[in-house]
């Protein structure tokens, strides 16, 4: 059983996963961190909520961003305002000591100025509801030419909700796109039928839900 302290993770994401008290991976953490923090890939990881999936995929992503450049490089996409709310929290935390690093959280229900106002800062990362992100497209509030990283998470929940057209607007979108990340508690035909439009060669990674394991 590994420690945190022994991914080679920057250092101030290790400092923020310290103060944090984390201390032991998670099942999942310890499958999807070292995974792509040495070779960044496609991958579908089937994980429920509860199981440290966040921090899973977001050590890796800012990890990967270059602060120097400010623009979006990495994009999450999330079903639900709460959830798009819980993710750039768990991302703040993360990169409280990587100054300079701005994430920004877009979503539905409330006024977009405010939206806008924020994009103009100049993230890095944008945590978005498809929704929302497609209406701030629209309005040229934000461009996805230089994303790299998108992170799909509760992939089977979005396409509940109706947004398969929105993901592969989004997708199509992200012509500098170089990974995909797909999180889901769930492998549904619908699933798959994204990863097999949207990704490359891609390594599936599951663990038992939280309480069971
Ligand atoms: P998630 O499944 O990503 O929604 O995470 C569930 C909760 O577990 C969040 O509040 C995280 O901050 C927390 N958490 C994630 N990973 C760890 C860990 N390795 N050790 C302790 N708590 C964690």
């Amino acid at each position: 059983m590994s420690l945190f302290s022994s991914f080679p993770l920057r250092e101030e994401l290790t400092r923020a996963v310290s103060d944090l008290g984390f201390e032991t991976p998670t099942p999942i953490q310890q499958k999807v961190i070292p995974l792509l923090l040495s070779q960044p890939r496609d991958i579908i990881g089937l994980a429920q909520t509860g199981t440290g999936k966040t921090a899973a995929f977001g050590l890796p992503l800012l990890h990967h961003t270059d602060i120097a450049q400010r623009h979006v490089q990495a994009l999450v996409l999330s079903p639900t305002r709460e959830l798009c709310m819980q993710i750039q929290e768990e991302f703040k935390k993360y990169g409280q000591h990587l100054h300079g690093l701005k994430s920004v959280a877009v979503y539905g229900g409330v006024p977009i100025s405010g939206q806008i106002r924020e994009l103009r800062q100049q993230p890095q990362v944008v945590v978005a509801t498809p929704g929302r992100l497609i209406d701030l497209l629209e309005r040229k509030a934000l461009s996805l030419e230089e994303v790299r990283y998108v992170v799909l998470d509760e992939a089977d929940e979005m396409l509940n909700m109706g947004f398969r057209e929105d993901i592969d607007f989004i997708l199509k979108n992200t012509p500098n796109r170089e990974h995909t990340w797909l999180f889901s508690a769930t492998m549904s035909n619908e699933v798959r039928g994204i990863a097999k439009r949207f990704m490359k060669q891609w390594e599936e990674i599951s663990v038992a839900p939280a309480n069971t394991a």
